[in-house]
C-alpha cells in the first residue's frame, strides 16, 4: 500500500456541474458558477469583492499591478515561501526584501519588518504558512504608520482565521489558491480578495485584459475598450464549476482535515516531550484549517534519513521550501535584511507528512511506522 503525500479529493459533484456549465451555454469565464464561487468567498471571508483567478500566482500578479509596483520599488516578504510570492513583484520590476520568520509559526517575524522599511518600500506581503495566521494586528499597524499596502498571500489560508477574521480579508488585498495541493481545489485556481474598495474598479479592469468589459456588462459604460494594462486572469466556467462542488463541501473537508491533523498532533506529543521532534505551534487567536502537518527534526541528516526510511515503507513525506534569498533567481533580484538564520535552519529540518481525505483508514499504520522509526533511531 503506497501512501502518497497528496491525493486530490473529489466530492462527486464536480463532473455534474461541469456538464451543467456546458448546458448553460457558457464555458468562458464570469458565468453562473464563477458568480456562485465569488459570492461564497464574499460570504465566507467578508471581503468587499472576490474575483476568481486561474491561480494564486495570477492573483499575486494582479496585486502587484494594483500596488503600482515600479522599477526598484521594494516589497517586504518572508524568504521561506513559494516562488510566486516574490515572482509576482519581480515581474513588475520590484525588489523582494526578505525578512526572517518566527521560530514558532514560520511566518514573517513582525518585529523585524520595520528594520526592512526604506523610502522605496511599497508593500508588505505576509504569507500565512500552513493556514496559521501572521500577527496581522502588528503588521497592519506598521503598514498604516508607513503608508504601505498589505497584500496577504493566503494561498494556504482558505477557511482559516485570525481573531475571528478570515485570512485574506484583513490586508488591502488577499490571494487564495485552489491548486490541487491546497484544501479546496480546482486543479489550478485562485482568487483575489479585494478589501480596499478603492482598488476594485482597477482590479476588474486588470483582470479583463485592461478593458472596462465588466463595467460595460453592468451597463455603466456604453462601449468597452482598452483603458489600462492588464492580462487574462479569469478562469473559465469549467474550473469554476469544479470549484463550486468543492466549496459546497468546504466545511466538512476542513473538519475532516482537522481530525487527521489532531490525530498526528496527539500521536507525536510524547516524542516532542522526549526532545525528538517539534510539533506545529498554533498561537491563541489563530483558527487554522489543517492545511499541513509538519515535524521539525534535529538536522538535515536526520530529516533525510527519516524521509528515506518512510519511503522504504511506501510513505511519501516531503520538504520545502528552498529559501528564496538563497535560490539562484533570488540571489540575483532580492535583498536580505538581517541573518535569516531561522529560515535557513528550518528549511533543512522541516518535513511535511501526508494529509489528504481518505488517509483516515491508513492513518494508524502510518503513524505507527513514523513513531516506531522516530523513537528508535536516536537511541
Ligand atoms: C500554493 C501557493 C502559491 C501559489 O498558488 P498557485 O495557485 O499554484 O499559483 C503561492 N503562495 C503560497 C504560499 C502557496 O502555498
Amino acid at each position: 500500500m503506497n501512501i502518497g503525500f497528496n491525493k486530490p479529493y473529489l466530492t462527486g459533484k464536480e463532473l455534474h456541474y461541469i456538464a451543467e456549465a456546458h448546458a448553460r451555454g457558457q464555458l468562458a469565464g464570469d458565468g453562473h458558477f464563477t458568480k456562485l464561487c465569488s459570492s461564497w468567498l464574499e460570504q465566507q471571508t467578508g471581503c468587499h469583492k472576490a474575483l476568481l483567478t486561474h491561480s494564486c500566482t495570477a492573483a499575486l500578479e494582479m496585486a502587484a499591478i494594483l500596488a503600482n509596483i515600479q522599477l526598484g520599488d521594494e516589497v517586504i516578504m518572508p524568504s521561506y515561501t513559494f516562488v510566486s510570492t516574490a515572482n509576482a513583484f519581480v515581474l513588475r520590476g520590484g525588489v523582494p526584501v526578505f525578512v526572517d520568520i518566527r521560530p514558532d509559526t514560520f511566518n514573517i517575524d513582525e518585529n523585524l519588518i520595520e528594520d526592512a522599511i526604506s523610502p522605496k518600500t511599497k508593500a508588505i506581503v505576509p504569507v500565512h504558512y500552513a493556514g496559521v495566521a501572521c500577527e496581522m494586528d502588528a503588521i497592519m499597524d506598521i503598514a498604516s504608520r508607513h503608508n504601505l499596502l498589505v497584500i496577504e498571500d493566503a494561498a494556504q489560508g482558505v477557511l482559516a482565521s485570525y481573531k475571528g477574521r478570515a485570512l485574506g480579508s484583513i490586508g488591502h488585498l488577499g490571494c487564495y489558491s485552489f491548486h490541487e495541493t491546497k484544501n479546496i481545489i480546482s486543479g489550478e485556481g485562485g482568487a483575489l480578495l479585494v478589501n480596499d474598495m478603492a482598488l476594485l474598479e482597477r482590479a476588474e479592469i486588470v483582470r479583463e485584459k485592461g478593458t472596462n468589459r465588466s463595467q460595460f456588462f453592468r451597463g455603466q459604460v456604453d462601449k468597452y475598450s482598452w483603458v489600462d494594462i492588464g492580462s487574462s486572469y479569469l478562469p473559465g466556467e469549467i474550473v469554476a464549476a469544479f470549484l463550486w462542488a468543492q466549496m459546497q463541501e468546504a466545511e466538512s473537508i476542513t473538519a475532516r482535515r482537522l481530525a487527521i491533523w489532531h490525530h498526528y498532533h496527539g500521536a507525536f506529543k510524547a516524542l516532542e516531550q522526549a526532545g525528538r521532534v517539534h510539533r506545529p505551534v498554533i498561537p491563541v487567536g489563530c483558527d487554522h484549517n489543517a492545511h499541513m502537518y509538519s515535524l521539525v527534526l534535529h538536522n538535515l541528516a536526520d530529516r533525510t534519513a527519516f524521509i528515506n526510511a518512510m519511503e522504504r515503507q511506501d510513505i511519501n513525506c516531503v520538504f520545502h521550501y528552498v529559501p528564496l534569498h538563497s535560490s539562484p533567481q533570488g540571489v540575483v533580484c532580492g535583498w536580505v535584511t538581517g541573518e535569516l538564520s531561522v529560515t535557513t535552519d528550518l528549511a533543512e529540518r522541516i518535513v511535511r507528512l501526508p494529509l489528504w481525505l481518505g488517509l483516515e483508514n491508513d492513518l494508524e499504520s502510518v503513524i505507527g511506522k513514523m513513531k516506531n522509526y522516530l523513537s528508535k533511531v536516536f537511541d
